[in-house]
């Protein structure tokens, strides 16, 4: 068994917090905070029980270097408000100076360090960095569960520096909520696979389809496999690379007795645009373009979800970000929404949709890690976890 905050005695402990508040940011100020919100359960346990905390994360790409407009500053000024707490900003990482500030926190007080890759060392899974970061407390608590498929120094090296290492209740919550899809799901099991690219998820749609019933594809990604089946998909989205990866997971699913649906209608334009004209047809024109998926599919879609037992979505239906192809994306949104499954969303985009139809309370679970949560689906070790479950305590 992992160890997790809940289990162990914090009372009076520094303790070094990874959290992820790589939060979505627009001319300095934060555009969405919902990972920071979700954070402050932890944080207030943390407080309640007297312990000096020293809360880390990063933010965006800053490649290894100082960059200003991703500074950590305001999501702490933003943090201390929520909090109606004081929070001691520092201006770095590691080092002394910052050692000394965590040194003189009160009982109970708080701490962030500015974002972690602003220093090489983060990325670079750097020894010294890490053992840098470690003298930032006694007690390690990762609740950074977007970051945990990551081997950065902070997650798959501080852990093992320390004198305990756990994992905080949003990842405990998470793996507790895919646990239940990969050891032994209720079934049927239909998965939803839809979103950009298929190159960064030709994995998991191998590996989803081993643990479905049926898969259910669309996005534009469903182009790929239509295209592999022969079918003309005009000027839609198409990796042609992968079209015989797409033709070998049919193959495969067909085998194994997976039922794959791919869109039967599409709605269509000439162009991607808020006011483009669209059509919804069954054979898509040369001259067109397949931004979403059409009402009869989400008619059959819906009705493998009515008949589900357990639910994992990934990836939009369509370009649910301009109306003329939300509907898609939608429709599909308020079928697992209606369905009697145990459902999980996944995926930054397929998170942000559902919030946006205002359907996440209808879900199960809403996971707030799209690359953590498919490297799970996966059987990839996160390295996160395997860094708190190799040191044992
Ligand atoms: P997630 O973040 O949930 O894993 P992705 O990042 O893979 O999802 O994909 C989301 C993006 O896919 C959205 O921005 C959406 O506009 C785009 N998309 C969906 N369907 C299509 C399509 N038919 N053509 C082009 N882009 C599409
Ligand atoms: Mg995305």
């Amino acid at each position: 068994m992992i160890r997790r905050l809940q289990d162990i005695d914090v009372q009076g402990a520094e303790v070094l917090l990874r959290v992820d508040f790589n939060v979505p940011m627009s001319d300095g100020a934060i555009t969405d905070d919902t990972r920071i919100r979700r954070a402050l359960p932890t944080i207030r346990h943390l407080q309640e029980q007297g312990c000096k905390t020293v809360i880390c994360s990063h933010l965006g790409r800053p490649r290894g270097r100082p960059d200003p407009k991703l500074s950590l500053e305001a999501a702490a000024t933003h943090l201390a408000a929520l909090l109606e707490a004081e929070i001691v900003f520092a201006h770095g990482t590691v080092g002394d100076d910052i050692e000394e500030l965590a040194r003189d926190l009160p009982a109970g007080g708080l701490m962030m360090v500015e974002n972690l890759r602003f220093n090489a060392g983060e990325k670079g899974a750097n020894k010294d960095f890490a053992v840098a970061l470690s003298r930032l407390g006694r007690i390690f608590v990762n609740d950074a569960f977007g970051a945990m498929h990551r081997p950065d120094a902070s997650i798959a090296l501080v852990p093992g520096l320390m004198e305990q290492a756990v994992i905080g209740p949003l990842v405990a919550n998470e793996i507790e909520a895919l646990a239940k899809l990969v050891d032994s799901p209720k079934r049927p099991v239909v998965g939803i696979l839809g979103g950009a690219k298929v190159s960064d998820k030709i994995d998991i749609v191998e590996a989803l389809a081993r643990r479905c019933d049926a898969l259910l594809i669309g996005g534009a990604m469903a182009y790929t496999f239509l295209v592999a089946k022969e079918q003309e998909v005009g000027r839609s989205r198409v990796e042609r690379d992968k079209i015989r990866l797409a033709t070998r997971v049919l193959e495969r699913c067909e085998e194994r007795g997976t039922r794959v649906l791919l869109p039967i209608d599409h709605v269509v334009a000439e162009k991607m645009a808020e006011d483009a004209e669209v059509q919804v047809v069954e054979t898509i024109p040369e001259d067109m373009i397949a931004l979403d998926i059409g009402p009869s599919t989400v008619k059959a879609f819906s009705e493998e979800l009515g008949a589900a037992a357990t639910v994992f979505w990934n990836g939009p239906m369509g370009v649910f970000e301009m109306t003329p192809f939300a509907g898609g994306t939608k429709g599909v949104a308020e079928a697992v929404a209606a369905s009697p499954a145990y459902t999980i969303v996944g995926g930054g985009d397929s998170a942000a949709a559902v919030a946006a139809f205002d359907l996440s309370e209808r879900m199960d679970h809403v996971s707030t890690g799209g690359g953590a949560s498919l490297a799970y689906l996966q059987g990839a070790d996160l390295p996160g976890l395997r860094a708190i479950v190799q040191r044992g305590s």
